[in-house]
């Protein structure tokens, strides 16, 4: 798995809006990173945080389903279909995102993910 760098996930995740504020501008809380990927988001509005996950290996492999659906996202840029998975936030109950590129042109967008609704 290629590491993520932690400012990319920052400028990533101002494509999310916050659970609480509807703000769009996030850290991640460098202490917080632990070995198993997961990171803390922390909304610099509200002070709101969200669980960052960035072990997608280990992701796809306890969730079968998943790779089959990323092969059949369009992207919003191309149109093509199949999405590489990077990272994935869970930033309410109701509320799981994706952070995903296109496998053709590279573009980087936001999928909302309805399959853990109910976790
Ligand atoms: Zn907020
Ligand atoms: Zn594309």
């Amino acid at each position: 798995m290629t590491q993520l760098a932690v400012k990319d996930v920052q400028d990533r995740l101002s494509h999310a809006k916050c659970a609480v504020c509807q703000h769009s501008r996030f850290g991640i809380d460098s202490r917080s990173m632990k070995e198993d990927g997961e990171w803390k988001g922390i909304c610099l509005n509200c002070y709101y945080h969200f669980p960052v996950y960035t072990d997608m290996a280990f992701y796809l492999k306890t969730q079968p389903d998943v790779p089959y659906r990323l092969k059949e996202i369009p992207c919003l840029n191309c149109d093509e279909r199949g999405v590489t998975l990077d990272f994935r936030i869970v930033m309410s109950v109701r509320e799981s995102l994706y952070f995903v590129t296109c496998r053709t042109c590279h573009h980087p967008f936001v999928e909302r993910s309805y399959l853990e609704v109910f976790e």
